[in-house]
């Protein structure tokens, strides 16, 4: 008892970094050494001179409890500001363990992390509301809400709160792209609650093919399985799927084994067309020897009650494919409010917000938005190509040395980090490597050859991911900035301005890809790791788990879902209909 009192203390009472160091040991006997976002280090909070009068606290109001809001509030300093935080849901979900969600796998309570919680570790400091942002009020800086709590308590269910900065953290919401039927036929798989669906709707496609007096052609229709979609989502679906099937299933309903399919139905030439081709091309060779048919190059154009009607690229047939159960798991859409205040920014005519590399919405001052809600517009260096010239250009002579160009090189890469990618990809070693001619000899260059020679920079900008890895690194990036908020007024820490005087208060967001993978079923997952790092097979199902494990939000929830896959390894998987 005293050893777990102080086990208990000790994982209280340290960081998450050592703590993952003690998951790592305790749970997988220190296999796997990965790179844990680590949610303590990027704090830096600035220290309040206990003298100084407290000045009056900006209001800071979040929206969203995703990725992305819950990151931010894990670092943000509570002592520097007045936080408000307003969700529809009072928990986190932790996402990417959704697919396991829909066979049983881990419970959906062992991947949520109550807001309160999170909250209750900050001090309480925290004012948590659950309730829809339904519009933003740019002018008036402020947000109107809605709680969609039972209409028969007493009392009021709308309010509006006022805000010093904003920041939206909203996450996406479904898109059908307009296709007729998805809405009223498909499953999603975004939310807890779609997860749980899908879960009851597998069971009931089940013991719907077992009721008697059907023929065999409706009991293959019923447990005809649809994903439309190969991305990572619906991948993962397919092997979940497969594997609650064939390891669970087939032994409680034997009589109608045979007649289960899983089809996945891809618009592109490959399924995880977002992953290495190596790993695509293992995931679709897999798929083929479970028997999960793959069907890549058809684009569903309508969903009726028991039909999919599809194109076939190829041909440009058309074809009806009767199901039991659609999972629709394409793309992501803007949600109706951000498409309002999109209006209100002058945004109207982009598909998703549009923020500045600072996160910042274009257009506004004091509004932030964050993870799979906006996307980073990265400014093109030949945007500001005159700028960094007449910048770079110290004795306006109107040729630029290699040392002109050294000296203003690293604002440069900071500011618009195409520089860098596009370097790397030449597989030059220096940046001043563009002002030698062929032979390697030294030039200077007027402005004219200053273009030419970062033409082909901004070829390399790619927008960022919608995953839960950016949202993260955003949020706790966000939090920084703020907690850092006076200090870098007065002390910019950002690079020069090419286009104005001085330097941006902050450095802009960076993004760190960690890596991704992609569970295959049959104990069997790939990874794509950085440093082209690709790992596929049993091995790589391990490290999966390890790496799910770490990143849990919280020990709570570490537990249980380390315990639901042990559950699941010695009892199966519940058949319930719950
Ligand atoms: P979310 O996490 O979606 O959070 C949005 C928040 O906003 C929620 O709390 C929501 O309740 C709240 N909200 C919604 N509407 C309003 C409103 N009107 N007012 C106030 N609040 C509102 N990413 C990975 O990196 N790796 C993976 O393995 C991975 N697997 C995934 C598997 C599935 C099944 C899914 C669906 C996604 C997966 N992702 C994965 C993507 C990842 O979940 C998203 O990129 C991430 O959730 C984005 O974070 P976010 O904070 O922007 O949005
Ligand atoms: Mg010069």
């Amino acid at each position: 008892m005293r050893g777990f009192t102080y086990l208990s203390k000790a994982l209280h009472s340290h960081s998450t970094y050592s703590r993952l160091l003690v998951l790592c040991s305790i749970s997988t006997g220190g296999l796997l050494v990965y790179a844990e976002s680590n949610v303590e280090s990027g704090k830096q909070v600035v220290e309040r001179n206990q003298s100084e009068p407290e000045k009056k606290k900006k209001r800071i109001v979040v929206l969203g409890t995703g990725w992305a809001g819950t990151s931010l509030l894990k670092d943000l300093d509570i002592s520097s500001y007045d936080v408000k935080v307003v969700s529809p849901r009072n928990y986190f979900a932790f996402t990417p363990l959704l697919p396991s969600i829909t066979c049983g796998t881990v419970e959906p309570r062992s991947i949520v992390e109550p807001v309160r919680n999170i909250i209750k570790k900050r001090s309480g400091k925290i004012h948590f509301w659950e309730a829809e942002c339904l519009k933003i009020d740019l002018e008036n800086n402020k947000v109107f809400c809605r709680s969609g709590i039972n209409d028969n308590l007493a009392g009021h269910n709308d309010f509006s709160l006022q805000y010093d900065y904003l920041v939206i953290a909203v996450g996406a919401q479904v898109n059908t792209f307009n296709t007729p039927g998805v809405m009223e036929h498909c499953h999603f798989l975004k939310e807890v609650e779609d997860a749980q669906r899908i879960r009851r709707t597998v069971i009931d496609c089940f013991e719907k093919a077992v009721i008697p007096g059907q023929s065999e052609e409706e009991r293959r229709i019923n447990l005809h399985f649809v994903i439309v979609g190969g991305g990572p989502t619906g991948v993962e679906f397919a092997s979940e799927l497969y594997d609650f099937v064939h390891e669970d299933l087939v032994k409680i309903y034997p009589s109608v084994k045979d007649f289960v399919k899983i089809t996945l139905i891809q618009s592109g030439d490959h399924i995880l067309n977002t992953f290495d081709e190596r790993i695509s091309s293992f995931a679709e060779q897999k798929f083929q020897r479970d028997g999960i048919e793959v069907l890549t190059g058809c684009r569903v154009n309508n969903v009726s009650e028991h039909f999919i009607k599809m194109k076939v690229k190829s041909t440009g047939e058309h074809v009806e494919v009767p199901y039991g159960m659609v999972v629709w798991s394409t793309g992501v859409g803007t949600r109706p409010f951000v498409k309002d205040f999109m209006e209100q920014v002058g945004q109207e005519k982009r598909r998703i917000l549009a923020t500045d590399e600072w996160l910042r919405v274009k257009g506004c001052s004091n509004v932030y938005a964050l993870g799979d809600c906006a996307s980073v517009d990265q400014r093109k260096v030949m945007e500001d190509i005159s700028a960094i010239f007449k910048a770079a250009d110290k004795d306006d002579s109107g040729t630029l040395t290699i040392e002109e160009f050294r000296d203003v090189l690293d604002d440069i890469i900071i500011r618009y980090p195409q520089v860098d990618l596009y370097l790397k990809s030449k597989h030059l070693l220096k940046a001043t490597d563009l002002f030698r001619d062929s032979e390697g000899n030294e030039r200077e260059v007027d402005i004219e050859g200053f273009k030419s020679a970062l033409s082909q920079v901004d070829s390399q900008m790619k927008s960022l991911p919608a995953t839960a890895q950016v949202a993260a690194q955003q949020g706790t990036y966000l939090a920084r900035c703020f907690n850092r908020w006076d200090q870098c007024q007065s002390n910019p820490e950002g690079p020069r301005r090419f286009r104005g005087s001085g330097h941006h208060e902050f450095l802009p967001f960076r993004y760190r890809h960690l890596g991704q993978f992609a569970p295959l079923g049959g104990e069997q997952a790939a990874a794509e790791l950085p440093g082209d790092w690709v790992s596929m097979g049993h091995s790589t199902q391990w490290l999966w788990y390890s790496v799910y494990a770490s990143k849990q939000v919280s020990w709570r929830t570490r537990y249980l879902v380390v315990s639901d896959w042990v559950r699941r390894y010695i009892f199966g998987r519940d058949s319930s209909r719950i």
